[in-house]
């Protein structure tokens, strides 16, 4: 079974509710759910084609919310405005007329922010300027990297504190759809300080929602505050679209090794994301260095990794999800299993002696019993080479689980007060529905009351023998 997880993003080329059966047929795990775009009439059917998709297979998936956060973005321009390098651009506050070479921003307040000898970058950091005076409510830039520049391109400020928040009130009026929705995975663009992280906690604890946060990292202050932000959100994604507009493409592959080695070290669940197959947009093969690319992000120890365009106005999306797996497959054959990490907490622990035990006794799979997922998530970080089969407590919990690297979420079932009546009550539904038989040897990590998050402080041998003392015992 492939262990890196696949996200895909749901757009006009595969909205269809056959095309999202085959992309879960051909294995996509994370469907997500491109906020920039679209209106909440259509996320609203996308996700009840996919939860319908879903059901009919058989098959779990998880579904990504991605909040468009604050983009900061030129305002209209006439035509295309032709930047030499040595011109000069002013950035104003406030239009007056046409005055070519006068752009505005959709945050006029970031002009106050911006220091002479900030660089400014527009157009995915393809057109770069440098501030060279500051004027009330203006700013002179002149062109270091010239281009055509048309309205509404995105704007890097790679070198200025942004003192904007993260969430917007669209993003928080797209949190409250989402919670209303029951997405389980919310994404935050343009994260900044663990402070945005915390605000959308506070957003959606406000509506009893509980999703998984991953933490954009697509800034230089993100890169700055990584471990704080990291602390505190349950995951993270390499958005390597906009780190490279900040930071120059060239640095993105190590800041990808910086970003993905943290979030292992630190038990967070990691996405790597934009431009993995950007070929295969327009053909339907991709090039040598696109599969490298996720061989790459695949070893440097990602949980997943996301499609973008790719799938969403792409010409071969079925096929890119095909590439994709297979490249990942290829990559797993030769994985760096059973990393060290020091545990965390006593939980953490548990698992790495699950694991341990796997190893050393050659067993087929670890199996988790989770109440919130947090059990699972800490077999999944020592990477085994075993599989690992979660059963949750909860629909909710389940359904986040898609996303971990090497997780397959097996079913959900009631909690129970002793350990051993669950585990008769899993061996018993496995064997009936003819999944195992009793040659299977597992791994088993419980907790001594089920359905108690974070009680997890049992390790079970369910080999033959575990397997024939559990069916003994009359429930
Ligand atoms: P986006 O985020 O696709 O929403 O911009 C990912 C990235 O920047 O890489
Ligand atoms: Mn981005």
């Amino acid at each position: 079974m492939r262990k890196t997880k696949i996200v895909v993003t749901l757009g006009p080329a595969t909205e269809a509710p056959q095309m999202i059966e085959s992309l879960i047929t051909k294995g996509v795990n994370v469907f997500r759910l491109n906020f920039s775009h679209g209106t909440h009439a259509i996320h609203e059917a996308n996700i009840r084609n996919i939860r319908a998709a879903s059901e009919k297979l058989g098959k779990e998936v998880a579904i990504l919310q991605d909040i468009s956060g604050p983009k900061v973005r030129i305002g209209k321009i006439k035509g295309a405005l032709q930047l030499k390098k040595g011109d000069r651009l002013v950035l104003v506050k406030e239009k007056s007329g046409d005055t070519p070479n006068e752009l505005d921003l959709s945050y006029p307040q970031i002009i106050d922010m911006v220091n002479i000898g900030d660089e400014i970058y527009f157009a995915d950091g393809t057109i770069r300027s440098l501030v060279v005076d500051k004027e009330p409510d203006r700013l002179i830039l002149r062109i270091l990297v010239g281009g055509s520049l048309t309205s509404h391109k995105g704007v890097n400020f790679p070198h200025t504190k942004l003192m904007i928040p993260a969430i917007t009130p669209k993003d928080e009026e797209d949190l409250r759809f989402g919670a209303g929705h029951d997405v389980d995975i919310v994404a935050l663009s343009f994260v900044q300080t663990a402070e945005d992280i915390r605000m959308a906690k506070k957003i959606l604890a406000e509506v009893q929602a509980d999703p998984t946060i991953v933490a954009k990292i697509e800034t230089g202050h993100a890169i700055e505050n990584l471990d704080a932000i990291l602390s505190e959100s349950h995951a993270v994604m390499v958005a390597r679209g906009d780190l490279g507009a900040e930071f120059g493409v060239t640095k993105v592959p190590r800041i990808q090794k910086h970003v993905l080695k943290r979030a292992n070290e630190m038990n967070k669940p990691s996405i790597t994301a934009t431009q993995m197959l950007t070929s295969m947009k327009e053909n339907p093969f991709p090039t040598r260095a696109e599969v490298s690319d996720i061989a790459n992000a695949v070893y440097d120890g990602t949980d997943a990794v996301m499609l973008s365009d790719e799938t969403a106005i792409g010409k071969y999306p079925l096929q890119a999800v095909e590439v994709l797996h297979d490249a990942i497959k290829d990559a797993e054959k030769e994985y760096p299993w059973y990393k060290e990490f020091k545990p965390l907490d006593k939980y953490d622990a548990v698992a790495r002696a699950a694991v341990q035990l796997a190893e050393d006794l050659k067993k087929e799979a670890l199996v988790a019993f989770t109440t919130s997922g947090y059990s699972v998530q800490v077999l999944s970080r020592y990477r085994p080479k075993e599989n690992i089969y979660a059963v949750s407590h909860s629909l909710k919990t389940h359904r986040k689980l898609s996303l971990l690297w090497g997780v397959h979420p097996l079913f959900v079932m009631p909690p129970l007060n002793n350990p051993t009546k669950l585990l008769y009550a899993f061996v018993k539904k496995l064997l009936d529905e003819g999944r195992i038989t009793l040659e299977k040897r597992y791994i088993v990590t419980m907790g001594d009351y089920t359905g108690k998050s974070g009680s997890n402080n049992l390790i079970r041998l369910l080999d033959k023998e575990g397997m024939e003392s559990v069916l003994g015992y009359e429930f």
